[in-house]
């Protein structure tokens, strides 16, 4: 009858729609989901990066996110030169948190990847086997974690400035975007963004120049996704921020008439604090300024006069063109080729100077001057009570960062008035890190097809 046959396929509906409740609970309840770990150990600290994407969707798509992010606390591991094994006790806060927030029986499958940066590569051209030790303490304590750990190692400054260029161009969606139906296509007409990091030891640049012909030996080609690009990328050792502020303060040093009583025109009037010589004078970058008469263990006391003039004057010395030239090897070399293009977003030590000058996103080269003078005007009690973090490391030094940045920026890469509103000051997308972190992921584990490796140009016939 036809009643009967109408309660049929009502039966049959039913089922089918309970069915499929079902199996969307299940992917709700256990999206199949697959973990990758980063440990950028950076010179001043080093950050873990916990990445997830759905395990059927890893290639071809554009669905890597950021889930998790701690620091380990105290320095970069490089500050371990001395002592290795106390590493792996500042680790394991820090990756306890890590194995909470991926499911237990995913452990032995999630990769981990420790790249170490500029800290490292200073200590290795120091001493070969102090660096060589500390990655060891390294491989020794992952060994003894559930992890598929892949290795430390020590990453080239391209390598780091290129995998910066990746992060923020995939996050950006400027490899891959979704369209209408949801698929992952090739953005129509979207141009890539240059990337502009500025570590503690080393700052890096990469971008797509107008002549990818120009500069053959610092452009990288890379495909992607099925798409060549040439970016030019170099790094630019010591002109790292913490790197830079020492090498300045052994300047004062050397330029002052007292060798324990120096005044530093870049921090906040009537700040006062102390460093050893080895501090301000052990490091590769700042061995040249070294004093001949070199007691590590003496004390030096440095006096902010916050003068933001004489500050501007004395960074400006940090890039000295005219004593180099001609030279090939020299820094920027009076000029810096290629030109710069398109838009850039300048993340890490950038993004947090700007926060502090409460500047945000992009605006003129004459707001940020104007910014960077009534900071460098302050006090040290008035900043106490104008961050609204207030952290001492940070506070005393964000007028040296905002001149050393107007400096690298303007004079070092040649960006005017007319390209700074272009540089978009920014440290994440989503809840996503710019960093060079994920870039290095993605490329390590094949996840954004890039058909072989990476070509240095010129290309071999
Ligand atoms: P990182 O992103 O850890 O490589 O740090 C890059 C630079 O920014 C280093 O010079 C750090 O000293 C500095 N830095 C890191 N965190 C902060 C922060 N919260 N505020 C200001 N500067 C920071």
């Amino acid at each position: 009858s036809v009643v009967a046959q109408a309660f049929l396929l009502l039966s049959i509906i039913l089922v089918i729609a309970i069915a499929v409740i079902q199996i969307n609970q299940q992917q709700i309840l256990s999206p199949g989901l697959k973990y990758g770990i980063v440990l950028d150990a950076g010179s001043s600290r080093t950050t873990v990066y916990v990445y997830e994407w759905p395990a059927e969707k890893e290639n071809d798509t554009g669905v890597v996110s950021q889930t998790f992010k701690c620091s380990v606390k105290g320095p970069g591991i490089s500050s371990y030169e001395s002592n290795p094994g106390a590493l792996a006790k500042a680790f394991d806060d820090c990756l306890n948190k890590v194995k909470e927030r991926i499911p237990v029986h995913l452990h032995k499958n999630t990769s981990v990847h420790l790249g170490a940066t500029a800290g490292m590569r200073l200590l290795r051209l120091q001493n070969e086997t102090a660096a060589s030790e500390v990655l060891e303490s390294i491989q020794n304590y992952f060994r003894a974690q559930p992890f598929d750990f892949r290795g430390a190692h020590i990453i080239t400054g391209p390598e780091e400035g290129l995998y910066g260029w990746i992060t923020a161009n995939y996050i950006m969606g400027n490899f891959l975007e979704r369209n209408l139906w949801r698929t992952w296509v090739h953005p129509y007409r979207k141009e890539t963004m240059g990337a502009l990091d500025l570590g503690g030891a080393s700052t890096q640049i990469s971008f797509i120049p107008a002549d990818s012909q120009e500069n053959l030996n610092s452009t990288l080609q890379v495909k992607l996704y099925g798409y060549n690009y040439n970016v030019y990328t170099r790094s630019f050792q010591c002109y790292g921020r913490d790197e830079a502020e020492k090498r300045l303060l052994a300047l004062l040093l050397q330029k002052s008439n007292s060798s324990s009583n120096v005044d530093n025109p870049c921090y906040p009037r009537n700040y006062n604090t102390t460093f050893t010589m080895k501090y301000l004078s052990g490091s590769l970058c700042t061995q040249p300024l070294r004093p001949a008469n070199y007691y590590p263990n003496e004390l030096v006391h440095f006096h902010g006069t916050g003068d933001p003039g004489l500050c501007q004057e004395m960074v400006s010395s940090l890039f000295n063109f005219s004593a180099c030239r001609d030279r090939k090897d020299c820094p920027f070399n009076g000029i810096h080729r290629p030109k710069v293009k398109g838009n850039f977003v300048a993340f890490s030590g950038f993004y947090y100077t700007i926060n502090a000058l409460n500047l945000s996103g992009h605006f003129s080269l004459d707001d940020f001057n104007s910014s960077m003078w009534f900071f460098c005007s302050h006090t040290w009690a008035q900043l106490h009570l104008m961050l609204p973090k207030f952290e001492e490391i940070y506070a005393r030094s964000y007028c040296f960062s905002a001149n050393f940045i107007y400096y690298l920026l303007i004079h070092g890469y040649n960006f005017d008035t007319e390209t700074w509103p272009r540089i978009h000051f920014q440290k994440e997308v989503g809840n996503s890190s710019i960093a060079w972190s994920l870039g290095y992921m993605l490329s390590l584990t094949n996840m954004i097809p890039a058909e072989g490796k990476l070509i240095q140009l010129p290309l071999k016939p």
